[in-house]
């Protein structure tokens, strides 16, 4: 297609860009995803946690039923994805365990099952279990006043995940491009550095690089980069519950290997792995007994997109006709991504807004850093 026009041209290969290249070639579009790296996933979204926690039960609202009904549509999507695709994207419900540290914990805890029941219906529960319910996972002492269960969160590789979608969009006849850079994003036309590319849409779905290319639109740079170091041990626990506890999460992958992490830094000097990593790994074997002396297979960092109103930022673009954001996945790229790209169509194919005010990019102009 690279001489040809597009319907859409999808800025960016990360979980955004490839859940929306799916969703417009769903409704018949022809679909050009421009990626900058050697391959897809070459941002945030090649790393290693994916968790897919839902936001806590309580105060509820738009966003979090937005969330909420993402994470309640995605077995299928990813259901259809692997069945596309031929590949496995480590998805797995696999529940929740976050331990309880003392009686006023407890007391939280149960107040927040009944508003899991009220917010959540009959799609997942919250309970609380026996301190030893997962004696070798999760050590006992690390939960002294139990532990809160929940069936909502779930779990997927994320590169993987990005490689089934990729797999998926090329078998439905989308055309991924590697390696071309995306220079400037106007109105139907794309400059980038192997020529100019046309579309009648075109998604920005960059990540970190996304607020550059928006800011000659708006007239500011409306995001930043957060920095995160996650850390693979080698233990094959298959699909038992991901844990949250100390501020990390633990999670056993289902091909093998425990993903540890993140650290959230606002201020770094490089992109690499250093030292906050190692505590992270520390933090996380004291709460662990199958992990205490595990291996480290990989350490990984990557730069989420933090939008400066903190929450996603997506659809139309002020001032630039037919050019649509899909930026600020933040830490909830992998839940919400699959909603998103819908959602985006919704607005590109018949001009329906179906997100909350706070979504929109124009929620995020004067928000400052
Ligand atoms: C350590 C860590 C742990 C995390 N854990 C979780 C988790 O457990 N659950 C979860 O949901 N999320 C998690 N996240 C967040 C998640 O990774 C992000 O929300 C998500 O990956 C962002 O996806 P994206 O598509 O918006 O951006 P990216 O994945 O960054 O994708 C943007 C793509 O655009 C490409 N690109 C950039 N500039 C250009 C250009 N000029 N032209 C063409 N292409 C370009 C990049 O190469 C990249 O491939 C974590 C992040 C980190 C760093």
């Amino acid at each position: 297609m690279a001489g040809d026009k597009a319907d859409i041209i999808v800025v960016g290969a990360g979980v955004f860009g490839l859940w929306t290249a799916r969703a417009a070639l769903a409704r018949g579009l022809r679909v050009l995803v421009l990626e900058a790296g050697p391959t897809v996933a070459h941002g945030a979204s090649g790393g290693i946690v994916g968790a897919l926690a839902p936001h806590m039960p309580e105060r509820w609202g738009e966003k979090k039923q937005f969330q909420f009904e993402a994470l309640t549509a995605l077995a299928p999507a990813i259901a259809a994805v692997e069945a596309e695709s031929g590949l496995s994207t480590g998805y797995h419900r696999t529940g929740r365990l976050v331990p309880l540290l003392d009686d006023a914990a407890r007391d939280r805890a149960q107040s927040r099952i009944g508003d899991a029941r009220e917010n959540w219906g009959n799609a997942a529960q919250m309970q609380i279990l026996p301190s030893d319910a997962y004696p070798e996972w999760l050590d006992a002492s690390a939960a002294p006043a139990g532990i809160v269960h929940d069936t909502l969160t779930g779990r997927l590789h994320p590169s993987a995940t990005c490689h089934a979608l990729a797999e998926a969009i090329r078998r439905a006849g989308g055309i991924i491009e590697t390696d071309c850079e995306v220079l400037d994003v106007q109105s139907g036309r794309v400059k980038t550095a192997r020529g100019d590319r046309f579309a009648d849409a075109i998604v920005l779905a960059a990540g970190v690089r996304g607020f550059d290319l928006l800011a000659p639109h708006v007239g500011e740079v409306t995001g930043r980069a957060e920095k995160g170091q996650a850390a693979l041990l080698d233990a094959d626990l298959g699909d038992i519950p991901l844990i949250y506890a100390d501020g990390l999460y633990l999670i056993a992958h289902k091909h093998g290997g425990v993903a540890v992490g993140a650290t959230s830094e606002r201020q770094f000097d490089g992109v690499g792995t250093d030292a906050l990593l190692d505590d992270v790994i520390a933090r996380a074997r004291a709460v662990s007994p199958r992990i205490a002396q595990a291996p480290v297979l990989a350490r990984w960092a990557g730069l989420r997109p933090r939008a400066n109103g903190r929450d996603p930022m997506l659809g139309a673009v002020p001032n630039a006709a037919g050019v649509f954001a899909a930026l600020g996945a933040f830490k909830i790229g992998f839940g919400i991504g699959q909603k998103v790209g819908e959602v985006l169509l919704d607005e590109i194919t018949n001009g329906t807004v179906n997100m909350p005010d706070s979504f929109r990019v124009a929620a995020h102009l004067g928000r400052g850093k």
